[in-house]
């Protein structure tokens, strides 16, 4: 009797896509005896579980899909290296109101310096939070634009920078654009516009927007709704690709010295 329920729950289990629990039904109920659990608890148990599973299994598949570079966090992030960052106004975004708010942030700086490990991190556990997320770096962007275009599908491609809740969109300014191209930016930047969040990062001051898009009125444009309501992070610091490397030059002169001292 009981294996025939058992069976019957199994097939049950599947046909609902309960997977988690069609597989360790027996692993449930010896947890279930061994705890002397009630009836309540017990579902409990089993729902938490197959929620919890099926969680990770979104989270996994959302990161696949979003194109994010890596998917390190900001306990990853070492602060102390940036003292001129302040790492409340980070913590503040990880708060993730931004994404609530459909607002921006634009990470600044030189590089090396954390400005994608900080951007990837928050659409990270927007991701986690149940946000849908996804990377491009602006020439890639505007390359794809460019190319869906060409062929007629310039709006089916748009829409998968516009759909997102938060899109990173990385290395801003790094080359400048020819004047069609920043108009794709514009109308990317204006279909999102309080519709959801930008995580931008860039190496170049706003006030130089104007040569990387080859126009002060359209740059002027982009910003204007960019900046409306956008957390601006400037990290003006020492980049961490060469940390490891600075030091091992000091340290190889330091041996150069006491070689040359003995
Ligand atoms: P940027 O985008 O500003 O050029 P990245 O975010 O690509 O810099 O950082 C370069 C590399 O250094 C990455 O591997 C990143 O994870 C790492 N990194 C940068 N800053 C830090 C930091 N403060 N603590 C830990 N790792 C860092
Ligand atoms: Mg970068």
């Amino acid at each position: 009797m009981s294996e025939l329920v058992t069976a019957r729950i199994r097939a049950t289990a599947a046909r609902l896509e309960l997977p988690h629990l069609a597989a360790n039904l027996a692993g449930h109920l010896a947890r279930a005896d061994a705890a002397q659990m009630g009836y309540l608890e017990f579902l409990d148990l089993v729902l938490e579980e197959e929620h919890a599973v099926k969680e990770e299994r979104r989270i996994r598949h959302a990161l696949r899909i979003s194109k994010m570079p890596h998917h390190k966090t900001l306990d990853d992030y070492d602060f102390s290296y940036q003292p001129t960052l302040d790492p409340r106004k980070v913590k503040d975004l990880a708060s993730l109101a931004f994404a609530e708010a459909k607002s921006n942030a634009a990470l600044l700086g030189p590089p090396g310096v954390g400005k994608t490990h900080i951007a990837v991190a928050l659409a990270v556990a927007a991701c986690r939070a149940g946000y849908s997320i996804y990377f491009t770096t602006l020439d890639d962007m505007v390359r794809q634009l460019k190319a869906a275009d060409a062929i007629g599908r310039l709006a089916s491609k748009m829409r998968a920078y516009v759909r997102p809740h938060v899109l990173v969109l990385d290395e801003v300014g790094y080359q400048p654009l020819a004047r069609d191209e920043a108009n794709l930016v514009f109308q990317m930047i204006s279909k999102r516009y309080e519709k959801g969040s930008i995580l931008l990062t860039s190496n170049k001051a706003f006030s130089e927007w104007g040569q990387v898009f080859g126009d002060e009125v359209l740059a002027t444009a982009i910003l204007d709704r960019l900046l409306h309501h956008c957390e601006v992070i400037a990290i003006n610091g020492p980049s961490y690709r060469l940390k490891n490397r600075l030091s091992a030059i000091a340290d190889s002169a330091l041996e150069a010295d006491v070689a040359a001292a003995g």
